[in-house]
């Protein structure tokens, strides 16, 4: 007798939390073309479930494997090269392969698999009222079974009589993430005062109408947001003429035939940093550290060698901290590359996302910009990876399956055989670390293109104000260069790293401050048009801000410490008839259009832009003569390892912002501590000064880059299961093999102890390479979490972490 053979498919299915070592196994049907790469729907228990194919395999001998229930793509949707990233992704951060395929492949490739009911074509039409009721029901709403059985014992019975009569059978439904391929905006189509009338009207009988008209009134237009203006309020404005719906593309697309930018000539140092850049692209892998200052023309650099990876028939990948914040820097791209250049960002509506993705796995793409989740484009002739502002924290994933992009990218390029330039004025300690330990090159500009000086920087100390009796915010030199400025036609910049009004609401007779009742946090006040407000920034909790102190029962609940609201209102009653706009988390979400306030202040719209560490990401607005940071001191107290690193940074990004154009500019630091080290270092546009300190205190307490941090995080609504999984997970690691390779700290509070009523318990680890700790820590983790998810809590693990 032979032994028939069978072909296998392993599948990940979507939405199990398993390990890399957990596949599903069906038969394929016999003449069922199916590949790696492409999408099926399986049987799972007894539901249907939609899944990748990730291996093929032959089987002999009669099996009892269920079959693939179907086959979804002619194509892969997923190539090789991506499927070895999602494995990589799972070994190097204790992933699962859903969650890497999840961050790998774009929500608008994701199925919805339903089994529903339907009727079989001449089925016969129950005569008693009940079954016809359900009968009809079934024909129109294509229930599932599970649905029924969930009604009722007796209407199941009755449909499982029909299914085996005939007359209804299951099918599988197998839905598409559908996107438009157009997004639609909302334009305000009357003068901005009768908006505004028009809103303040309407503000009591139809808030969501108003809110809308105030929004126009100030941008213009905004992406429609129908969860914010549902389309039943938008209508009327609609119908009085005071609000139009326009349908456009999200992302500009370059048009055949508009002319491409002349390409400039380089300056020294550009022509310098192509050429060594040039050669070491030439080896094949490497990576480059290019640090050059701000306004240096790294982007300039950036398009001279994307211009030789694309004439070498290749193509290049450019990560952005956020592209939303980077309108003007695809346009630049698109100005050298015309239609070569693919957007992938979350503001394309899903049809859009589809198309650029398709554009790139199909190779008509040659420029991929995009941020974090770009670096899983499907490129297959990867020679070139440019992560352009390298130090912003937003390449690192909070979330699993907790990538680093800039990691991600380097294991990526090294495959491909592919050189990565990380380029930042302020490189991160761990970028400048790999020059020092050899494994980066480094390469610099170290002055600007248009060969102005970087603006002087001044430290205002903020207690000699307070000594010789100013009590404003702004100190007097900030005030009168506010002045100055405004009245030469210039634009100034107000840095704060804090939103919303104060940041605390302090008692002045008994110091206690209010807290949120959901979360171990304060609540930071905010200003609402009926007075103050009480607002959580982690669970949303809102209250309004009494004067009566709950514990001492004093009338003295006080805002305390400045927020950007607070700024802005001070700008405005100190200076009346100076225009403001304000930048930062609420006024972009509530707006839905930073773009819009980045372009009126480009415009010149405004004389001061208010903002948080939104501004200090990469804009050029040469207007700018003047940088105020209204309070250092918000940045240098954060409990945090890296504050100092990240002050520094944010320091010198603000400053160079300033007189980027052909004209002077000047940068003014507000503080209470003028000789902290991140200010001091900052003020002196000295990079190496402050490398060199930070660099010897991480080494003496032991951070990173000299070792890798890994946090679990362990969650449940009781408090005592969240504290006794994290003491599990540290005596899991304190028996196991590689207990003498870790650093575990003690089990305790995560910096938020809870969260919407969620308690958080941590365990911090320190090693030296994940590879010696990996399987032991990964063993005790699964061994927590699987307990945790049991217990209907959860846990999770972020393997270099950036924070704890
Ligand atoms: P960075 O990203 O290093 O801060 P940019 O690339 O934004 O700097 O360049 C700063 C400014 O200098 C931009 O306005 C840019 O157009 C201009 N610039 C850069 N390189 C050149 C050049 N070679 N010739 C003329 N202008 C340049
Ligand atoms: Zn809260």
């Amino acid at each position: 007798m032979t032994a028939r053979t069978i072909r296998v498919a392993e599948v990940v299915v979507d939405g199990t939390a398993l390990f890399l070592d957990k596949r599903f196994s069906y038969a394929v049907p016999p003449g069922v073309d199916v590949a790696p790469g492409m999408r099926v729907v399986v049987p799972m228990r007894s539901s249907m479930r939609s899944g990748i194919v990730w291996a093929l395999r032959e089987a002999s001998g009669a099996t009892d494997l269920r079959p693939l229930a179907r086959v979804v793509d002619r194509a892969p949707v997923l190539t090789s090269d991506q499927m070895r990233m999602a494995e990589w992704l799972c070994d190097r951060y204790a992933a699962t392969l859903p969650e890497a395929v999840s961050a790998i492949l774009p929500g608008a490739f994701r199925l919805r698999v339903r089994s529903v009911l339907v009727p079989a074509a001449g089925a016969e039409i129950p005569d008693d009222v009940r079954g016809l009721a359900l009968f009809q029901h079934i024909a129109e709403a294509e229930p599932a079974l599970s649905d029924i059985r969930a009604k009722s014992r007796h209407d199941e019975r009755m449909v499982r009589a029909w299914m085996t009569a005939g007359f209804l059978r299951e099918e599988i439904r197998v839905d598409e993430a559908v996107g438009e391929k157009r997004q639609a905006y909302l334009v305000g189509s009357a003068p901005a005062d009768v908006l505004r009338r028009e809103a303040e009207a309407r503000r009591r009988r139809a808030r969501r109408q108003s809110d809308c008209l105030e929004v126009l009134a100030d941008v213009g237009e905004v992406a429609w947001d129908k969860r914010l203006y549902p389309p039943a309020s938008v209508q009327p404005l609609v119908a009085a003429g005071l609000v139009r719906v326009e349908e456009r593309r999200a992302s500009h697309r370059w048009a055949a035939g508009e002319e491409l930018e002349r390409w400039p000539e380089l300056t020294p140092y550009q022509a310098r940093a192509v050429r060594d850049l040039a050669e070491m692209a030439d080896q094949g892998h490497g990576v480059a550290l290019l640090h050059g200052v701000t306004g240096s023309g790294k982007t300039e650099v950036y398009m001279h060698l994307i211009r030789r990876a694309i004439e070498d028939g290749g193509q290049a990948l450019v990560l952005v901290p956020e592209i939303a914040l980077t309108p003007q820097l695809v346009r630049r791209f698109e100005r050298r590359f015309g239609g070569q250049v693919a957007v992938l960002h979350s503001g394309l509506s899903l049809g859009e996302r589809r198309e650029e993705w398709t554009r790139v796995l199909d190779g008509d793409a040659s420029v991929v910009i995009g941020a974090r989740s770009a670096v899983f484009a499907p490129m297959r002739a990867l020679k070139l990876v440019v992560i352009d502002e390298e130090h912003e924290p937003s390449y690192k994933q909070e979330d699993a399956p907790h990538y680093d992009a800039r990691e991600v990218a380097m294991w990526r390029a090294k495959q491909a055989g592919a050189l990565v330039i990380l380029g930042s004025a302020t490189p991160s300690l761990s970028s400048m670390y790999r020059v020092e330990q050899g494994s980066a090159k480094l390469v610099s500009l170290p002055v600007r293109a248009n060969q102005r000086p970087l603006p002087p920087i001044e430290i205002i100390d903020m207690r000699e104000e307070l000594r010789t009796g100013n009590r404003s915010i702004f100190s007097r030199r900030l005030a009168a260069e506010l002045e100055a400025t405004v009245s030469r036609d210039m634009q100034a910049i107000l840095f704060l790293n804090r939103r919303g009004f104060a940041h605390a609401a302090l008692c002045r007779a008994c110091g206690h401050s209010m807290e949120c009742p959901r979360c171990d946090i304060h609540l930071t006040v905010h200003r609402s048009a009926e007075g103050h407000v009480l607002v959580c920034h982690y669970c949303g909790h809102e209250e309004p801000l009494a004067r009566r102190c709950p514990d001492c029962g004093e009338e003295a609940l006080m805002p305390y410490g400045l927020g950007t609201e607070q700024v802005e209102e001070h700008l405005r009653r100190a200076w009346p008839s100076m225009r403001v706009l304000r930048m930062d988390l609420d006024t972009t979400r509530r707006k839905g259009s930073l773009q819009a306030i980045i372009e009126r202040f480009q415009a010149g719209e405004a004389d001061v832009l208010v903002g948080t560490q939104m501004i200090a990401k990469g804009l050029d607005f040469p207007r700018v003569r003047l940088v105020g940071v209204v309070a250092a001191d918000a940045m240098l107290t954060l409990p945090d390892y890296r504050a100092n690193e990240r002050a520094f940074q944010l320091l010198t990004q603000v400053a160079g912002r300033a007189g980027r154009a052909e004209t002077d500019g000047i940068t003014l630091i507000q503080t209470y501590q003028p000789g902290h080290r991140a200010v001091e270092a900052a003020k002196q546009h000295d990079y190496r000064l402050f490398y060199e300190r930070e660099r010897e205190s991480r080494a003496f307490f032991r951070y990173p880059p000299f070792c890798e941090l890994a946090v679990f995080l362990a969650s449940h609504s009781e408090e005592r299961l969240a504290r006794g999984a994290a003491a599990r997970f540290e005596r899991e690691l304190g028996r196991s093999p590689s207990a003498r390779s870790l650093v575990v700290l003690p089990a305790g509070p995560s910096g938020i102890r809870r969260i919407d009523n969620v308690y958080r318990y941590q365990v911090v680890m320190k090693y030296a390479a994940w590879q010696d700790v990996k399987e032991d820590v990964v063993r005790a983790y699964r061994l927590v979490k699987e307990k945790m998810n049991r217990l209907g809590g959860s846990a999770v693990l972020d393997v270099n972490a950036q924070r704890i």
